[in-house]
């Protein structure tokens, strides 16, 4: 970490943005996200400018603005075709509803904007004109040492705003600092201010946390602090849920393991997250091995992750990849599998989610902590096998099919309707057992035969 911020990192308008803002008599600071992103030596996106101009001011100083959040102080800057946001230096009024605060208001100077922020590492200032840094709480200090420090009381600082402390478990996993003690202790006082925050904020932040490389640290602090229990409760029985002979940790260390194992986007990740929640509902003991046995739990577990899915406002095709990932991801290959039953599995997962479940499959076997080698070995010949599969070129979808809705139709007394579909699937079971079977001559027949059963 260089721990130092380097002129050349910031981007050249934000710096012409500062320039302007000071020619117009005004000071500027780029704050927050971006200061600390910098001093990490990442790049920025997302620049946020702190000013001691009011919006009215911001917007008579610039020829192109949109008043994005002037209400809250924000105005968008259009500066050479991109938009940067520029807030008057704020402090913030009483907050009653643990949300927002009731109302802005404008102050004279940084430190006071800066005393409003989450943590010190969020609430250092750097003016990007004459290189000064405005560090009033020490966050330099706590860059260094990798420590994540409430700024102020930090009881007091959660109950104002309960989105905070689960911003402060997702920057344990993104930035892989640890929590100070008192920051720590003050989660569970803001626990009832933490169920006001909306089901979008908590899907974000959970999001947001996925893109870590151990996204675990962020669910660790969550269970730990309670954050877990108000916002998923049924992931907490897994703690201590002992498993069987093929499984070195309980359900919940190896969620952990497989989560952190397992890349590819946020979405995915959230599938490891979930992908055993019903183990713990569905444990039961084997009568012929004494063996906890999980019968089912893909199928349980699919259909609890779509309930809450949908109560943390996820998009339909989210919901879809989630839970179809959940839903097949036992995946159980042998090398006895015949050419068939590689296009049946193929068929069953949908070809587009072979590659999702195969990452999650591999990223469950690591996460096992036993038979790690034969696992991953069986999938990589089932990888193999798929890719052969789909290279075949044989149908794997009834869009595949060498006929179509429209040559079965005229086969059936009721003409259009559900029967329709029904045939079209079962020629496609018939066509993955024996491909030679996709001509139109062929299916022609095995469809009217099919039609009279009706
Ligand atoms: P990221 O952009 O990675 O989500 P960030 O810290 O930049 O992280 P933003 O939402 O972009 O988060 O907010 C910018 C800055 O505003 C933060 O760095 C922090 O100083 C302040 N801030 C954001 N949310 C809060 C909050 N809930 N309470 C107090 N300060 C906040
Ligand atoms: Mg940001």
């Amino acid at each position: 970490m260089p721990h130092r911020i380097l002129r050349q990192q910031i981007a050249q308008p934000v710096l012409e943005i500062c320039k302007e803002l000071r020619n117009a008599g005004e000071s500027a600071w780029i704050v927050g996200g971006c200061v600390r992103d910098m001093l990490r030596g990442e790049k920025v996106n997302d620049w946020d400018v702190a000013t001691t101009a009011l919006p009215k001011k911001v917007q008579d100083t610039f020829r192109r603005v949109i008043p994005t959040g002037i209400d809250h102080g924000t105005v968008t800057v259009l500066w050479k075709g991109e938009s940067f946001e520029v807030t008057s230096l704020r402090g913030e009024g009483a907050y009653s509803d643990g949300r927002r605060p009731d109302n802005v208001v404008f102050v004279g100077n940084i430190e006071q904007d800066l005393a409003r922020r989450d943590f010190t590492v969020n609430a250092i200032a750097y003016d990007p004109v004459d290189g000064q840094v405005v560090d009033p709480f020490d966050g330099l200090t706590d860059m260094r040492n990798r420590v994540l420090r409430a700024v102020g009381n930090p009881t007091a600082r959660f109950r104002e705003d309960g989105l905070r402390i689960l911003r402060g478990a997702r920057f344990v996993a993104t930035l892989e600092f640890e929590l100070e003690e008192e920051t720590e202790a003050a989660f569970g006082s803001a626990l009832d201010t933490f169920r006001k925050v909306s089901p979008e904020r908590v899907r974000e932040e959970w999001l947001k946390a996925m893109k870590a490389s151990t996204p675990s640290r962020a669910f660790e602090v969550m269970r730990r602090t309670g954050i877990l229990e108000v916002t998923y409760p049924e992931l907490l029985e897994q703690v201590g849920c002992e498993q069987n002979q093929w499984h070195a940790y309980d359900v919940w260390n190896h969620t952990m393991r497989v989560l952190d194992e397992s890349d590819g986007d946020p979405i995915e990740r959230v599938a490891a997250l979930l992908h055993d929640v019903a183990k713990p509902r569905t444990r039961a003991k084997s009568d012929k091995t004494n063996d906890w046995t999980f019968y089912h739990h893909e199928k349980v577990g699919a259909d609890m992750a779509d309930r809450w899915l949908r109560d943390y406002r996820f998009s339909n095709s989210e919901r879809d990849l989630i839970t179809g990932l959940i839903r097949h991801h036992l995946i159980c290959y042998s090398s006895e599998w015949t050419d068939a039953a590689v296009r049946r599995f193929i068929k069953r997962v949908g070809a587009d989610n072979v590659d999702p479940l195969l990452r999650l499959g591999t990223a469950d076997a690591l996460g096992k902590g036993r038979n790690v080698e034969a696992e991953l070995a069986a999938l990589k010949e089932l990888r193999g096998r798929v890719e052969q599969a789909i290279e075949e070129g044989g149908a794997l979808t009834t869009g595949d099919l060498a006929i179509g809705g429209n040559d079965v139709i005229p086969l059936l007394d009721g003409g259009a309707g559900p029967a329709v579909g029904q045939i079209l699937r079962a020629l496609l079971e018939k066509v993955i057992d024996d491909p030679s079977l996709n001509t139109r001559d062929k299916l022609m027949p095995l469809a009217e035969e099919l039609a009279k059963q009706l």
